[in-house]
């Protein structure tokens, strides 16, 4: 498949004042009144007719700044110019050439501060839907002619161990399978996809859409998935070396919930985000055993945190049927660092914000379960190490907020069991050392790309390590199929 670049193709007689006064097309979503009664996703499918007539708004500038804030560099122009003319398989094939989960980034890249941050229409209007376009393009090419293939692949005889099954594992296993080397990949939970399985709700991500990739990469590419297995404790890196593998690639992300310490974290009814999000979300076959019971229906729910992920708890909890979601946040919304599109969700959904509010402890009631939150009120102080003000509590602010059920979802980090000890040097946080380029870490013929090197970040900036460690791997083989020639 060759694509030419967007700007050698776009013809000169683009008319960008004209295509500027194209208005933005609506983009369809479920009611909120609707949507809190489901898991389905909150963006309804586009037409043929509106994507075209979204794709036009976009003015195919030569200098593509959406491209260039792309994480993977994604011809967005090209993609586009092949939609509007009715192109969409062509279309899709661009995002495909950089990206293994355009389907996914579609749905989940925060654009405003990415592709569509820098879309020069948005200096005048709604910028260009591109993330909504390119879910459009790879779901249409997914479920039309299904995932781009190699016809043949030729087996190197190399066996690759990738270690996580979120999205820099799934990318890397997927590059090198398409080299011809045999993947296999390790993952705690007992089923593939990591993040986009057991972190990220379906209302945000359709959990068919990953499993049409899982399956893609099982079924057409002959990657094998090992699950229930948690590499540091029931196997370690000589095991897997052992076992034949000639390169490891460490994917394991950060996963470990941060912990809030203040009295009563450890009373029954507070619960860490995972499993929150797990069990509201998935269905029990999908867990491992100690998660499968069924999570009490909530009446108050407290969500402690700022991100993404306390989010995906608030609306999680919406969905399950509570009476009254708060969420308890000691900043100010300017501070928090998750997509206001989230925020904004959540408040359509009836989430109570409790901004500059900090738990001082959790109370038990009778029955010995949590009952209520108590809080304080915070005002912001100097800016602290991470440049944000810092919270300084306000004296005589305490009040009360029943609850039934409190998730903290205050962070994530990586958790050092997989690397400890095994000749790969990381942080004293957990998090992998490795080379920003090529993903090798300090133990020859193992690779580290993704959440576990930087810490919890974004799908897409996972995606594009794990393109840049599958490269490595592949010519890391490479030189040991020449010095063993
Ligand atoms: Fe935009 Fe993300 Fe797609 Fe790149 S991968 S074009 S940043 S939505």
């Amino acid at each position: 498949m060759t694509v030419t670049s967007a700007s050698a193709k776009a013809p000169p007689t683009i008319d960008r004042k004209a295509r500027l006064k194209i208005p933005p097309q609506p983009m369809p979503a479920q009611d909120p009144k609707e949507r809190v009664h489901n898991f389905d996703e909150v963006y309804l499918p586009l037409t043929l007719e509106t994507a075209k007539a979204e794709a036009m708004r976009c003015i195919q500038c030569p200098a593509a700044p959406c491209q260039k804030a792309c994480p993977v560099h994604n011809d967005i122009p090209g993609a586009l110019l092949r939609l509007e003319n009715g192109d969409v398989i062509g279309g899709a094939e661009v995002f495909f050439q950089t990206s293994n989960l355009p389907d996914m980034c579609g749905r989940l890249c925060p654009q405003e501060r990415l592709c569509e941050g820098h879309c020069v229409v948005g200096k005048h209007a709604r910028p260009v839907a591109i993330g909504r376009l390119e879910a459009f393009l790879a779901d249409q090419l997914a479920e039309t002619v299904g995932y781009p293939a190699p016809d043949t692949i030729e087996p190197t005889g190399f066996r690759v161990a990738v270690v996580g099954a979120g999205p820099a594992g799934l990318a890397v296993a997927e590059e090198l399978a398409k080299k011809g080397h045999a993947v296999t990949i390790f993952d705690a939970w007992p089923q593939p996809g990591g993040l986009l399985t057991y972190g990220i709700p379906s209302f945000k991500l359709d959990k068919r859409v990953v499993d049409r990739k899982v399956n893609f990469l099982l079924e057409r590419l002959g990657v094998h998935f090992v699950g229930g297995v948690y590499i540091g404790r029931d196997k370690t890196l000589d095991d897997l070396f052992a076992e034949g593998y000639d390169a490891v690639f460490l994917a394991h992300g950060a996963s470990v919930n941060n912990r809030l310490d203040v009295p009563g974290a450890d009373l029954p009814g507070v619960m860490q985000a995972t499993e929150f999000l797990v069990r509201g979300n998935l269905p029990p076959e999908r867990l491992p055993e100690r998660l499968r019971a069924p999570l009490p229906k909530p009446r108050h729910v407290v969500v402690i945190g700022g991100g993404d992920t306390s989010m995906d708890c608030v609306r999680t909890a919406v969905r399950l049927g509570a009476e009254r979601v708060t969420l308890v946040y000691r900043r100010t919304e300017a501070e928090m660092v998750g997509r206001a599109e989230e925020r904004k969700h959540a408040r359509e959904e009836g989430v109570v914000f409790e901004y500059l509010t900090s738990p001082l402890r959790f109370e038990a009631g009778p029955d010995g379960r949590v009952a209520a939150v108590v809080c304080q009120r915070m005002e912001l102080g100097a800016p602290d190490a991470s440049g944000r003000r810092r919270p300084v509590p306000v004296e005589g602010s305490e009040f009360t907020i029943p609850a039934d059920l409190v998730v903290i979802a205050v962070g994530y980090t990586a958790d050092p069991d997989v690397v400890e000890s095994q000749g790969v040097e990381h942080r004293p946080d957990g998090l992998v050392i490795a080379d920003e380029e090529t993903g090798e870490t300090t133990r020859p013929g193992v690779f580290a790309a993704g959440d576990c090197v930087h810490g919890a970040d974004l799908v897409v900036t996972a995606l594009a390590a794990g393109r840049k460690a599958a490269a490595a791997i592949d010519a890391y083989l490479a030189r040991k199929a020449e010095a063993a020639a």
